[in-house]
């Protein structure tokens, strides 16, 4: 970055500081991941000049026929990779996907149902304080209290009674596989949408080891930048002409303006990357990694939510520590170990206090951690929570030091973008 550094010390600071966090850190936030070279030069290249309002051949600016080929790489690839006829590759975000989406369906006023925020659903699903708790009228659904896997009896009883036009499936931290099918019986039987967010799970459908939502749902909605592993932003897919119509008009002019192509084209090398064989086997580490960092966590004494994962990411239940998750995340990021407090079913505590963690494993398994680093990094973890002595998460000053040290060891032996 020798142009930021002249131009501007300051933020070049900043990048090379993220850079070593990133670098020697370990990062186990379920929702991150590291982009190859190849992707980031993609969003850092010349292609963020270009205004291309419009879709490919039908633009209201001259000089698109470079960025229509990119949109058009992008389109092709991930309609291949899902098994789709239709993708639009334009939303910024997962939020903007979700957007368009329920517009395309749906008129503000409708009734939407979604799992609620502290079950595991996002935002999007319904949450109040975001426009699609301000846009619709929300019914939320969660998971049972015993099995802590979603309630289909509820979700269809929920469903007869309210009539929703949209039903959201799919969250952010829940770590079972989800039954699209029962969900689309629902949604038929009281005339709903049913509308698949695969944002947390993509890469794993991507890779086969997940039901393909796009087979029930439908509309499709995901970020790229979570286990798909390519820049931040969102598409949306879908079978039907009619339904791709108006997710076209209210992704563009409906919800936003000119698409970023930079980041259009970085995630057409983002689908390449996923199209190639190499991808399934990390996707199937990613899976293996998490089973093994839940086993070993749960056998140290921590309880997993629902009793393990099917996916890249669990929850972790850390009342048998009498810990809460904000002590944890913060003991846990003073030593390098970056995770995010959550909340579990049947929370007691404010989603500020919180008395779970989300963790998962995309992230640690791009740097080529197998079961073994999962081991030594639930050892980690569980000796810095039971070393927690407050509310803020202090620990003895010896252990964050002996922990600090392993995490930089264990890095250095997985090099990210350094030294590579
Ligand atoms: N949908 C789900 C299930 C998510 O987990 C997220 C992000 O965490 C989003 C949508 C929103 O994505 P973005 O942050 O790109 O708006």
């Amino acid at each position: 970055w020798e142009h930021v550094k002249l131009v501007d010390p300051e933020v070049y600071e900043v990048i090379v500081n993220e850079l070593k966090r990133q670098e020697y850190g370990l990062e186990l936030i379920a929702s991150e991941n590291f982009v190859s070279p190849a992707v980031m030069e993609a969003m850092g290249s010349v292609l963020t000049n270009k205004y291309a309002e419009g879709y490919p051949g039908k633009r209201y600016y001259g000089g698109c026929e470079w960025v229509d080929k990119a949109e058009e790489l992008a389109r092709e690839r991930v309609k291949q990779l899902f098994k789709v006829k239709y993708a639009n590759v334009q939303p910024h975000s997962g939020s903007q996907a979700n957007m368009a989406a329920y517009l395309a369906v749906a008129e503000p006023g409708d009734v939407l149902m979604g799992m609620s925020l502290s079950h595991g659903g996002h935002l999007t699903h319904g949450a109040n304080v975001n426009f699609s708790g301000k846009l619709f009228k929300v019914v939320q659904y969660g998971v049972d209290p015993e099995t802590e896997i979603i309630d289909y009896d509820a979700v269809r009883k929920l469903a007869l009674e309210h009539k929703p036009k949209i039903i959201v499936a799919g969250g952010s931290a829940y770590s079972r596989i989800i039954d699209f099918k029962k969900f689309r019986e629902i949604a038929d039987e009281v005339g709903a949408y049913l509308i698949v967010d695969m944002a947390h799970f993509a890469g794993l459908v991507a890779a086969g080891l997940y039901p393909n939502p796009a087979d029930y749902a439908h509309i499709v909605t995901s970020t790229t930048h979570k286990t798909l592993r390519g820049p931040r932003g969102g598409l949306i897919l879908t079978n039907d002409p009619e339904l791709y119509k108006q997710i076209n008009k209210w992704v563009f002019p409906g919800t936003q303006g000119g698409p970023l192509m930079h980041v259009i084209a970085a995630k057409a090398v983002c689908f390449k990357e996923a199209l190639s064989p190499g991808f399934v086997e990390y996707q199937k580490q990613i899976v293996a990694n998490a089973k093994a960092l839940a086993e070993e966590l749960s056998r140290m004494g921590l309880r997993i939510v629902s009793g393990g994962t099917d996916t890249h990411l669990m929850l972790v239940d850390l009342t048998p520590l009498n810990v809460t998750g904000k002590a944890a995340e913060k003991a846990l990021e003073k030593c390098g170990i970056t995770v995010n407090k959550n909340t579990i079913p049947n929370e007691t505590r404010s989603p500020f206090v919180a008395s779970g963690i989300r963790v998962g494993t995309p992230a640690v398994t791009t740097r080529g951690m197998t079961e073994a680093e999962m081991k030594q990094i639930a050892r980690l973890i569980y000796r810095v929570l039971a070393s927690i002595t407050d509310e803020e998460g202090t620990i003895p000053d010896h252990v964050q030091s002996e922990v600090q040290m392993e995490v930089k060891q264990l890095c250095e032996r997985f090099p990210l973008y350094v030294n590579k």
